[in-house]
């Protein structure tokens, strides 16, 4: 089947539109990678925009909205080659701190529409190629917010993105006796996690969801752009 629809519909490369793949192995060398930025608050240790490169931009928007959904692991895999040729330490640190992936959730109304959480599914393909954990079911949204794209003024996104997240119970504070250090090897929450999301516009997303988190949680935000 998946022959089949290669014959139909080929793969073009963003980069250099030949055929085969989303990213061919030369275009994937060449994309330009964005920065780092040490942060701001103690527990967001750093942001880690991950391309500044207008291929990866459309790719992503191709997988959001004309719902290319098997665009994700091509995205996850230029992102793992990406990580580990040009930001080796870093993946080094994530391994050593057994750092947990968590994407972005998104409220079931907009995954129902869509289909699939687009963050989710890259996320988790780019944390089995990093051989670090990943955990979609910690965090839940529990409000639905405009779409950032939508919502124009700063301080209107800022707002828009309060109070969205909270953490699934056994996690949250109704089971006290369950959280962190409590009974149960499955309910201990990760001390360290990469909050991972496709886009980062105004950071308005990943440090309201930063914040249900304990104090002591060593948090890295990842987005691919
Ligand atoms: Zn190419």
């Amino acid at each position: 089947m998946s022959f089949l629809l290669d014959l139909l519909f080929p793969r073009l490369c963003y980069g250099c539109s030949q055929i085969g793949s989303y990213f061919c192995p030369e275009c994937t060398k060449k994309l330009t990678t964005g920065k780092l930025n040490h942060l701001t608050s103690s527990k967001i240790e750093a942001h880690l925009s991950l391309f500044n490169d207008s291929t990866v931009k459309q790719a992503i928007l191709d997988l959001k909205y004309n719902f290319v959904s098997d665009l994700a692991p091509s995205l996850a895999k230029i992102s793992a080659y990406t990580l580990k040729n040009r930001f080796p330490l870093i993946v080094e640190y994530w391994r050593q701190s057994n750092f947990t992936f968590i994407p972005v959730p998104l409220h079931h109304y907009r995954q129902n529409w869509r289909g699939f959480n687009q963050a989710s599914l890259i996320g988790q393909s780019l944390a089995k190629l990093l051989k670090l954990p990943f955990n979609p079911n910690l965090v839940t949204k529990t409000k639905y917010t405009l779409t950032q794209a939508k919502t124009s003024h700063k301080a209107l996104r800022l707002k828009n993105q309060q109070n969205t997240f909270s953490l699934r119970s056994p996690y949250n504070s109704f089971f006290p006796a369950l959280s962190r250090e409590g009974s149960g090897e499955g309910f201990v929450l990760p001390s360290h996690i990469i909050i991972f999301d496709d886009v980062y516009t105004t950071g308005a997303t990943s440090t309201s969801l930063a914040k249900i988190f304990p104090k002591n949680t060593s948090i890295w935000i990842l987005s691919l752009v």
